[in-house]
């Protein structure tokens, strides 16, 4: 490879790298930008290819930090893929995939998470990507789009990936129905409700895998070599899924209003308090009053409301049952 004049390189012998761009070497970079890094190795005289992230940018100085430690080294090239993620569009990537109904791409991004890959974490991204397109949403952090599962299950991890709308910046709510289904809103204009009603799809379509499945999860009876097998299976249903059709699996409804969802407003922002027991700050709403007092949930011995596996529960702390199975 000839060498390209890029500027001076601080070779610090660990995972992170300054370098002085010089002033006519184009790369434009900003901080999150994934950036391929060839280099050549002193000794060996090999050029190799690597993976850096730019951590910070200085005039033009940039830091980065690479995926894995390299040897002493000479820096060839650098260069920013197209479409990678920045600290500005960290969604880059994720919605060009969906631009292009491209998903495969999405089926890692949500493992991510989710750590595994299965049928239902694919249809989550299927819906997830096709609402959005169809309404031609853009979430990166903003309450337009909103999303409403009406499931805590691996569907939902799939819908969270493609739409960007998390428990974390309240753009996902949950309603703890217990059914497959999501509806995906354009605040004040629009939603589409997708409910998955191929109840016994993988039994039907796939019935080793299914009697794996019982074996494995449902009964937790499966030896260390038959959960690698059904993980195997698992992937190739989740990738087939990939390529079918969602009216095959959903039923699939828009309406051209968001009024009979019942929304809530964008998320308000709440005052402090501080708990008079423990001294740990609660955000308002959250702080109950006793004698002109306030105290966090656990300090004034409450109940409080989880979401567990089985879905919403109120949580008596007296007794520590579960009271009721619904929110107060
Ligand atoms: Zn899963
Ligand atoms: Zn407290």
């Amino acid at each position: 490879m000839k060498q390209k004049e890029i500027g001076k390189i601080e070779y610090q012998n660990t995972t992170n790298h300054k370098i002085t761009l010089k002033e006519d070497f184009e790369l434009n970079p900003e901080i999150g930008n994934e950036i391929l890094l060839s280099y050549q190795e002193t000794e060996k005289k090999t050029n190799e290819l690597t993976k850096a992230m730019i951590i910070d940018i200085k005039d033009n100085e940039i830091t980065i930090k690479l995926d894995e430690k390299i040897p002493k080294a000479e820096i060839l090239d650098l260069k920013i893929p197209e479409n990678s993620a920045s600290i500005h569009h960290p969604r880059q990537k994720i919605n060009k995939s969906i631009e292009e109904k491209n998903l495969h791409k999405l089926v890692l991004e949500a493992a991510k998470i989710h750590g595994h890959i299965c049928p239902m974490i694919v249809l989550g991204i299927k819906v997830g990507a096709d609402g959005i397109k169809k309404l031609n949403l853009r979430h990166e952090g903003m309450e337009d789009t909103l999303v409403l599962t009406e499931t805590n299950s691996c569907f939902s991890d799939g819908i969270q990936t493609s739409t960007g709308c998390t428990f974390g910046n309240n753009a996902l709510i949950y309603r703890d129905y217990g059914k497959t289904a999501v509806t995906i809103i354009k605040r004040n204009e629009k939603a589409i409700r997708y409910h998955y009603n191929q109840y016994n799809y993988i039994e039907k379509n796939y019935p080793d895998t299914y009697n794996l499945f019982e074996k494995v999860v449902k009964n937790r009876e499966g030896t260390p070599e038959e959960q690698k097998q059904l993980q195997k299976k698992w992937t190739e249903i989740a990738l087939d899924l990939l390529d079918t059709p969602l009216k095959e699996m959903f039923k699939i409804k828009t309406t051209n209003s968001t009024k009979h969802l019942n929304l809530p407003k964008k998320a308000p922002i709440f005052k402090d308090r501080y708990c008079s027991d423990c001294g740990e700050k609660i955000m308002a709403p959250k702080a109950i009053k006793e004698n002109k007092e306030h105290k966090c949930i656990p300090c004034s011995n409450k109940n409080y409301l989880q979401l567990d596996g089985s879905g919403l529960k109120e949580i008596n702390q007296k007794n520590n049952n579960t009271t009721k199975n619904k929110p107060p």
